[in-house]
């Protein structure tokens, strides 16, 4: 029986170029070994000392997979195809010769990896061959893409859409003063590049959504979630889940941080952590809440390592496990988890099979936000050189955001002390709230309104919009 043998692109080097050879023999086996005696560069590639095919190479005949056939001993029909597949690691195949070669100049840049026996050619070139995606161009982004670039992995993709702000440079590293104003993508390809020219970026700016996660996410080995919400989490979690994609996971707040490896093919996904998100508000998010500089280059560097083990295949991952890390306490505490067989999408019965609306499951548009009638910065200055000090100009924000910046005649009762300090406010006064963007402002609106006080507006944008239209020399945080 003569059989065309195809030989995928990895392997072609030992054909002679060719992609396909026509070999005869009675059984699969006799005509791998034909394939062998005439093409001898190929045995290391597909076979074990022992002559068993490894078990990272599929044979398919015809459109099925030899294992579910007799395997070597399947008969072959005249003018079956016999397929060679190699498994794919990481997009690539998991065939040593196709790892990329190192220059001289990266073998010298790379010489301090090279010393290492866990790392060596072989894993340097691994992290050539890597394809690497950060979501996010920020606190975590940030260092975790400096330190992917200077390992030299070979290409990292970076999702957002952001351009560099003042408030971003006190953590976002990868960003500097020159780049303000610019895009995030723009800036952190620069700095990137110019870390490592042999680094490819590849820029995707825009929101990561429900519609191109799958596109986005497929063309990648790795996921390295640097986002600071929930719906995007959750987007994250899903997409990695469904292409079985590892997600290595980190999250900062404040002066506490936490890392995983989430890879629902050997474990747990961020699902089976937590199945559903905080409500709306319940969690504050950084840009409220404050976050110290140093948090994130902690936490980012971390999942930089496990990305880099992951590519590597060295060392204990932390798939399974939840580090939490406490800054003031300089404490990392390691909780375990179980993969939940009840988890929606990795479950036994998973329920998701297709990304979702995040949004709406993270509650996000739901719910009606606090309601009430505001005032735009404009009127306010006109009424306040109208009024004076018939109109109270309350404060609800914490003293240390007063001592940045308030405005002038304002009084301070922050959001949580006002529920006990109604008493000494006026009832029949005219008040007017505010605080930094205009959302705490509007629950203590709600508050007072529900203790009685009739003449209460908030102030649209906060003091930030009043520093920003009114008062240009105030400072903005
Ligand atoms: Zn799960």
């Amino acid at each position: 029986m003569s059989v065309t043998v195809t030989i995928p692109t990895p392997l072609r080097n030992f054909t002679g170029g060719r992609e396909a050879v026509v070999l005869a023999g009675e059984t699969v086996g006799e005509v791998i070994d034909g394939l062998l005696a005439t093409h001898g560069g190929l045995k290391r590639h597909l076979v074990q000392d022992d002559g068993r095919l490894r078990n990272f190479v599929n044979l398919y005949l015809n459109d099925t997979d030899i294992r579910h056939l007799d395997s070597t001993d399947t008969p072959v029909r005249e003018g079956d195809v016999l397929t060679i597949v190699p498994s794919i690691a990481g997009g690539r195949p998991a065939v040593e010769t196709e790892l990329p070669k190192l220059s001289h100049s990266e073998v010298l840049r790379y010489s301090r990896h090279l010393l290492l026996p866990e790392v060596g050619v072989e894993g340097q070139r691994k992290l050539k061959a890597a394809r690497v995606l950060t979501i996010g161009a920020g606190g975590l982004g940030s260092p975790l893409s400096l330190y992917l670039a200077a390992a030299g992995v070979g290409t990292i993709g970076i999702v957002d859409f952001d351009v560099v702000d003042l408030t971003n440079l006190q953590r976002q590293i990868v960003h500097g003063t020159s780049t303000l104003g610019h895009s995030k993508l723009e800036s952190a390809k620069a700095r990137l590049t110019d870390l490592n020219p042999n680094l490819e970026v590849e820029s995707h700016e825009s929101r990561l959504t429900s519609e191109n996660a799958l596109d986005i996410i497929r063309e990648y080995d790795i996921v390295v979630d640097g986002t600071d919400n929930f719906p995007t989490r959750y987007l994250v979690n899903d997409a990695c889940v469904l292409l079985d994609k590892p997600n290595v996971y980190g999250s900062i707040f404040r002066f506490e941080g936490q890392a995983s490896v989430f890879y629902a093919r050997e474990g747990p996904c961020y699902r089976c952590l937590y199945s559903e998100p905080p409500p709306p508000g319940l969690v504050p998010s950084c840009a409220e809440g404050g976050v110290l500089g140093v948090l994130p280059g902690i936490i980012g560097s971390i999942q930089a390592l496990e990305t880099i083990k992951l590519i590597l295949g060295e060392g204990d991952s932390l798939i399974g496990r939840l580090v939490l890390f406490d800054a003031l306490k300089l404490r990392f505490r390691e909780l375990k988890l179980r993969k939940d067989p009840d988890c929606p999408i990795c479950g036994e019965n998973p329920t998701i099979k297709e990304l979702i609306d995040y949004e709406a499951f993270c509650g996000i548009g739901a719910e009606p936000a606090y309601q009430g009638p505001e005032v735009v910065v404009e009127q306010l200055k006109q009424e306040l050189d109208e009024k004076g000090d018939s109109l109270v100009l309350l404060d609800v924000r914490e003293p240390h955001e007063w001592e940045i910046a308030h405005i002038e005649g304002a009084r301070l009762v922050p959001l949580g002390q006002l529920p006990d300090r109604l008493g000494e406010l006026d009832g029949h006064a005219e008040i007017v709230t505010y605080c930094h963007k205009g959302s705490r402002s509007m629950k203590a609106l709600e508050i007072l309104r529900g203790a009685g006080f009739g003449k209460v507006r908030s102030l649209a944008g906060g003091v930030d919009a009043w520093a920003g239209r009114i008062e240009p020399g105030m400072a903005r945080y």
